[in-house]
């Protein structure tokens, strides 16, 4: 009985607390994007640091507004100004301006538009309640609050909070080390003239170090290798020695040169060599010394497929990742028949779209080949069939999975 998709990535997962953790570093704030936080980061101060004003507009006491509607205009504060020292009589309003100081005795600011000048003072026209348009002291961040727990994606928007703490550098995991190389006779690098009749270009390699870099991995790059067992050993030795992660391209299948299984059996420990899911059933799993291995299949879209749906969870719990938020994904009707065989789940790529009666449908972006490189244009989703399921008709329903930042 082959793996069940489920079974082996719990499995893949599992094997993260047998490597050690990674270390940390302190590093720039702009440099920060897309790591993961070492450390809970604390506030070191309130957000924001003082009770100001969300409007242009009037500062008012009530108590003077109870009296009259006119106030006279005493002043005026300013963004940035210092209101130490201000002098605000009984009676009066102040002209304030959006992010500017609000005095401790206002009760309220009044936006500009709800009020009329004239030369005897401002008349407030609407109901004024304690508290209108005032922004109080830590009601963003409070000083000392976990901001960004450690384990955290740093993405821009965490990273913009953070530029408001005043906080220039912070800590982060260092990244993990992967190593990368591709099986195969046929393959020639990309840039380099094909080598012969049966050669094609090694685009897996290609294409798995713009995943790793997306991913923020150091990458070790040890080329392709010859289908040769004694060459393949010593490249996954070379390979287990200076990363944290193995993955190799090609190699994992029956076929009479697909020795990179053999030499992990021999060299380390294999979890799983297959799995029930299409593309991608040739995937291996294990560890050589002391890093996890991947082996996935030659096939660039199965390489591509297996990547995100089981190394890039993989990556992400190892580069210390511990707030894993699913993806998306829901059901919706397909729009085209999709051709499934029972037995394997299959992890077809769709295009999610709106139709003529505002509805979301997805429809196949046509052949699902797993050499079929096209099937991922045009793709901005999975589509997910269930492994006892077959053919699928139009109209049914379908679970999608919207791609996640690494495909966009
Ligand atoms: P394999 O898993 O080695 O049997 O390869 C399966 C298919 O994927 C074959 O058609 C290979 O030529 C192709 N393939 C293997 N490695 C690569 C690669 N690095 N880039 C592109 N295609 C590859
Ligand atoms: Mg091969």
């Amino acid at each position: 009985m082959l793996l069940t998709f489920q079974q082996a990535k719990q499995q893949v997962l599992q094997s993260v607390s047998t490597i050690k953790s990674l270390t940390h570093e302190k590093i720039g704030l702009f440099d920060a994007l897309d790591r993961i936080t070492a450390e809970n980061v604390i506030s070191p101060m309130n957000v924001p640091q003082f009770d100001n004003s969300a409007m242009d507009g009037y500062a008012v006491r009530l108590a003077d507004l109870k009296q009259s509607t006119l106030l006279p205009l005493a002043g005026a504060i300013f963004a940035g100004d210092d209101i130490s020292n201000l002098h605000w009589p009984q009676g009066t309003c102040l002209r304030i301006m959006t992010g500017a100081p609000v005095p401790n005795d206002a009760d309220a600011v009044v936006m500009q538009e709800q009020t009329e000048k004239s030369d005897l003072g401002i008349t407030f026209l609407s109901n004024v309640k304690a508290g209108d348009n005032i922004r109080r002291i830590g009601e963003d961040v409070k000083k000392g609050a976990i901001t960004v727990k450690k384990g955290t994606k740093l993405t821009i928007p965490t990273l913009s909070t953070l530029a408001t703490l005043g906080i220039s550098d912070l800590v982060v995991f260092k990244k993990l080390k992967v190593a990368i190389l591709s099986t195969g006779d046929e393959l020639t690098p990309i840039g380099e003239p094909l080598s012969g009749n049966g050669a094609i270009y090694d685009s897996n390699r290609f294409t798995l170090k713009l995943l790793l870099s997306k991913l923020n991995c150091e990458i070790v790059d040890l080329g392709i290798i010859v289908d040769d067992p004694n060459q393949i050993k010593q490249a996954l030795i070379s390979a287990s020695n200076q990363a944290d992660l193995v993955i190799t391209s090609g190699g994992v299948s029956v076929g009479d040169a697909d020795y990179t299984k053999t030499a992990l059996e021999e060299l380390g420990t294999i979890n799983f060599w297959k799995m029930a899911i299409k593309p991608g059933k040739p995937f291996a799993f294990g560890k050589i010394g002391n890093a996890l291995f991947c082996g996935l299949p030659g096939n660039p879209v199965s390489t591509l497929v297996t990547f995100y749906q089981l190394v890039q969870p993989l990556i992400l719990a190892l580069s210390g990742l511990e707030d894993s938020s699913k993806d998306l994904s829901f059901k919706v009707k397909t729009a085209t028949n999709l051709k499934k065989s029972i037995g394997r789940l299959d992890f077809q790529r769709g295009m999610l779209q709106i139709n003529a009666q505002g509805e979301l449908e997805v429809s196949t972006t046509g052949a699902q080949g797993s050499h079929i490189t096209q099937s991922f244009n045009q793709a901005n989703c999975f589509i997910v069939l269930e492994q006892e399921r077959g053919n699928v008709a139009k109209g049914e329903l379908v679970t999608v999975e919207l791609f996640n930042a690494l495909l966009k």
